[in-house]
């Protein structure tokens, strides 16, 4: 066996790339890690968690309005941008500095810099050249902005976490998860907030009755939907002002374009030019059931391999990758009942097929639905309306589907997802007691099915 400096060198600490290192090292295994950017990728610094704080934080123009029907108020909030970001960006290099001290815990040792694989074995970071038994690629993805005239005055959601200004317009392109949380985001700060997507419907691959549920409350809260709508050019008009032209003929004058029309993996400038490492002809490396790439000492997981892109998946996917390689305990990773939530507003929360998945599945299903006004707006004054849906396989009474639109949806479906996990039956859903009163418990009373 070759001497190495390292059992395992990770490029890219995200999410998956922090969990491999630590779990790969925990095993016993010389694990090195290289990142040039941030620590803790892009869910820590330009995804999921500074959005989430940011929907928190547009959340609260509305709770002070629900408030006043219940006696509080009249409140008459400001809103200050500068706050908001400063209070994020600390929380921000708090959490970087836990995700270093994780892996500073492991004994794992950490390269500041950009790593460049040189052969199977070799990787040269900050000029140095390190070997190792085998690499792993957690490099992630990178924002996908189309080529258009004017795509250059766009911004993404990198930029959106830092903007100096909260603009009074914004136009957010796509209508995928980053389109719909943001659309939300900006209209709950108070902006003019526009959502362009090119189909008649958005959220694609989302259940048929989510997606026109999302539709009805983001325009009921005032996010302004142009669905068929396609971005043919963007010209800038002064200092600010952008004109944005649709195929249609018409225009908009915003301030801000923010384009989330999906990612791309991460692939360019680490050296995959100097080995045999196969990707698909978006850039994602194909990778075996072992995250193991064409070249057998290399592997790949998270969004460069472009599954699912989501933090949770890629961190399970470590795990697997760690036990398999460092721990003589081969794993499988389990993509099956992936729950997953948009934080638009109200929440999206959803695990399993939708209607039109199970259709195609099963012989004959059974879908369960309800629409109801939450407790809460009976005084609020609030016309949000929650949606949650059943599907199940009529022959084996088997849950299939769970879907949910309303506040809290992700964190109610976390819960499902468990029962979906351990194959749990409507009848099970059925014999359960719910909690009273919370909307979640309206999951173990739908007893009759649409027709
Ligand atoms: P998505 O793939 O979710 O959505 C992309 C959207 O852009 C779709 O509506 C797509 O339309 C549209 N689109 C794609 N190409 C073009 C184009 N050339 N012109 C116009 N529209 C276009 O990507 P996002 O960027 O929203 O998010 C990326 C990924 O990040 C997500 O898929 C998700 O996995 C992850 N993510 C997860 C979050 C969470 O867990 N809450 C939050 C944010 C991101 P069409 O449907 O017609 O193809």
């Amino acid at each position: 066996m070759p001497d190495y400096d390292y059992d395992l060198f990770v490029i890219g600490v995200g999410s998956g790339g922090v969990r491999a290192a630590r779990m790969s090292a925990q095993y016993g295994a010389r694990v090195a890690t290289a990142e040039d950017r941030y620590m803790g990728g892009t869910c820590v610094n330009v995804g999921c968690i500074p959005k989430k704080l940011f929907v928190y934080a547009a959340h609260f123009a509305e709770e002070y309005h629900h408030a006043e029907g219940f006696g509080w108020g009249p409140a008459a909030p400001a809103f200050d941008w500068q706050v908001l970001l400063k209070n994020k960006n600390k929380e921000i290099k708090r959490l970087n500095g836990i995700y270093q001290g994780l892996l500073d815990q492991a004994g794992v040792t950490h390269f500041d810099g950009r790593a460049r694989i040189v052969d199977p074995h070799h990787v040269s970071v900050n000029e140095q050249l390190v070997s190792t038994g085998k690499i792993l690629i957690a490099t992630g993805s990178w924002p996908s902005v189309p080529d258009f005239p004017g795509c250059e005055h766009v911004i993404t959601s990198n930029e959106a976490f830092f903007l100096q200004t909260l603009p009074k317009r914004s136009l957010v392109v796509g209508g995928g998860y980053i389109g719909v949380e943001f659309a939300g985001i900006f209209k709950g700060l108070g902006v003019d907030s526009h959502l362009s997507y090119r189909g008649s419907l958005f959220l694609r691959n989302f259940d048929q009755d989510v997606r026109q549920a999302v539709r009805d409350e983001l325009h009921k809260k005032g996010v302004q939907l142009h669905f068929n709508s396609l971005v043919e050019k963007i010209k800038k008009h002064g200092d600010d002002d952008l004109i944005v032209h649709f195929a249609d003929g018409s225009q908009m004058e915003t301030d801000l374009v923010l384009y989330a029309t999906g990612r791309h993996p991460s692939v360019n400038d680490i050296g995959l030019e100097n080995v045999d490492v196969a990707c698909r002809s978006n850039g994602a490396i194909i990778v075996d059931d072992e995250f193991r790439t064409s070249e057998s000492s290399i592997f790949a997981l998270g969004d460069v391999i472009d599954k699912i892109q989501l933090t949770p998946v890629a961190i399970a996917e470590a795990m697997v990758f760690a036990s398999t390689q460092f721990n003589d305990e081969p794993r499988l990773m389990d993509y099956d009942g992936i729950a997953t939530a948009v934080f638009c507003q109200p929440n999206i929360g959803t695990v399993g097929l939708t209607q039109a998945q199970a259709e195609e599945s099963y012989e004959e299903i059974e879908v369960f639905r309800s629409t109801f006004r939450p407790m809460k707006h009976t005084l609020s004054g609030s016309d949000e309306k929650s949606l949650m849906k059943i599907i199940v396989d009529k022959a084996t009474d088997k849950i299939v589907g769970v879907h949910m639109v309303g506040s809290e949806a992700g964190e109610i479906i976390q819960g499902i997802a468990i029962a979906y996990k351990a194959g749990v039956t409507k009848a099970i859903f059925d014999s359960t007691i719910g909690i009273h009163p919370t909307a979640a418990e309206e999951f173990v009373t739908m007893l009759k099915p649409v027709s």
